[in-house]
């Protein structure tokens, strides 16, 4: 049983990494700002033993009291609509954020896992991704707050890694989806189910001839765990490699939905990227990971979740 302080605890990913955690046995120390995450996340977790929840913005001085095993930095906005809308508190919680995590860790004498992702590609010119790509990324563009961010993060948690001696685990995870996201959010899968069940047309950036690659949450959190398990201490990817169009993402959400919705083309935000792909050898060498859920059955799952909420 370990002693695990999850930052971002209320978002999508840290409220289901929350749950897998006590569900192992693990205690969970949740901290949040609420800044994109909600209770509503996590109010099933707080009657659990081995829960506590502290509501802190981690770009601020960051303390926990008692033994810590594990500090799991998970604290990020996400979604590109966020890119627009708190751009410095994205670069703030990447930069400042990570470095408390850091000090933090390194203060217990815990391991730092740190929630990283396929955007440090940026818009690839190699496909498929592997780990050894050193990326594509428009440091001043919109989209730059949050990959350079996560540049950064990187960089930071491996330089802890080599100058303090610290046990690390730095995760580049692909698109991921599931229930749980806000129907707000503003990405591809939470636009596209909520539109289809709403009836409304789905909004396709681009041609949606853009790929990506999306992995169903249960499937991530797996490989979250597998690697905070294992002592892996460069970047890994967890992610699902299979690719789809952004059209025809919109086509199956409108089946799985049985919608009647139609398609409607706006224009594609400035340096999306036009394909991603992750290797996932490493993955399956060394951790033994490998995704389980197909997108049509992760997409079934996810629209049940949103039909309860819309009702
Ligand atoms: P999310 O927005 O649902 O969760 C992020 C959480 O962090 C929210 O609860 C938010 O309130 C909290 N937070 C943000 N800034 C904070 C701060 N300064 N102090 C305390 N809490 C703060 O997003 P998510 O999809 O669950 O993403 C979780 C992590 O995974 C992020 O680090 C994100 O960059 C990374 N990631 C997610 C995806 C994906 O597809 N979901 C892909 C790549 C990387
Ligand atoms: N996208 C879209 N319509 C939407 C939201 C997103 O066509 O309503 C596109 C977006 O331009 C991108 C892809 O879907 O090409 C995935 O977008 P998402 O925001 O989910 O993630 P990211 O761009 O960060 O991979």
């Amino acid at each position: 049983m370990a002693r695990v302080v999850v930052t971002g605890g209320a978002g999508f990913l840290g409220s289901h990494l929350c749950r897998a955690l006590l569900d192992r046995g693990d205690q969970v120390v949740a901290i949040d700002n609420f800044i994109t995450g909600s209770v509503g996340n996590v109010e099933a977790l707080f009657g659990r033993s081995g829960f506590t929840f502290v509501e802190h913005d981690v770009s601020n001085y960051l303390w926990v009291p008692g033994h810590v095993d594990a500090v799991m930095h998970l604290a990020s906005p996400a979604s590109p609509v966020d890119f627009e809308r708190i751009p410095i508190q994205i670069l703030k919680v990447g930069g400042l954020g990570t470095h408390n995590g850091l000090g933090l860790a390194k203060a217990k004498g815990a391991k730092f896992f740190l929630a990283s992702t396929s955007e440090v590609y940026g818009d690839p010119l190699v496909h498929p991704q592997p780990e050894t790509y050193w990326g594509n990324v428009n440091p001043i563009g919109p989209r730059g707050v949050y990959d350079e961010a996560k540049r950064y993060a990187e960089a930071m948690t491996t330089a802890y890694h080599r100058v303090h001696g610290l046990d690390v685990r730095i995760v580049r995870i692909f698109n991921t989806y599931g229930p749980q996201m806000r129907p707000d959010d503003g990405r591809a899968v939470s636009n596209f189910l909520v539109q289809a069940l709403r009836g409304e047309p789905i909004t396709i950036f681009g041609s949606g001839e853009q790929t990506r690659s999306f992995t169903f949450v249960d499937d991530e959190i797996r490989g979250f765990l597998a690697l905070l398990d294992s002592d892996v201490t460069t970047p890994v990817n967890i992610g699902n490699p299979a690719e789809y169009t952004i059209g025809q993402l919109a086509e199956m959400a409108i089946e799985v939905t049985g919608s009647t919705s139609e398609l409607t083309y706006l224009p594609l935000p400035v340096d999306d990227p036009a394909q991603r792909q992750p290797d996932i050898t490493k993955a399956r060498e060394l951790l033994g990971w490998a995704p389980t859920v197909e997108l049509r059955e992760g997409l079934e799952r996810t629209a049940e979740y949103f039909r309860t909420v819309l009702s």
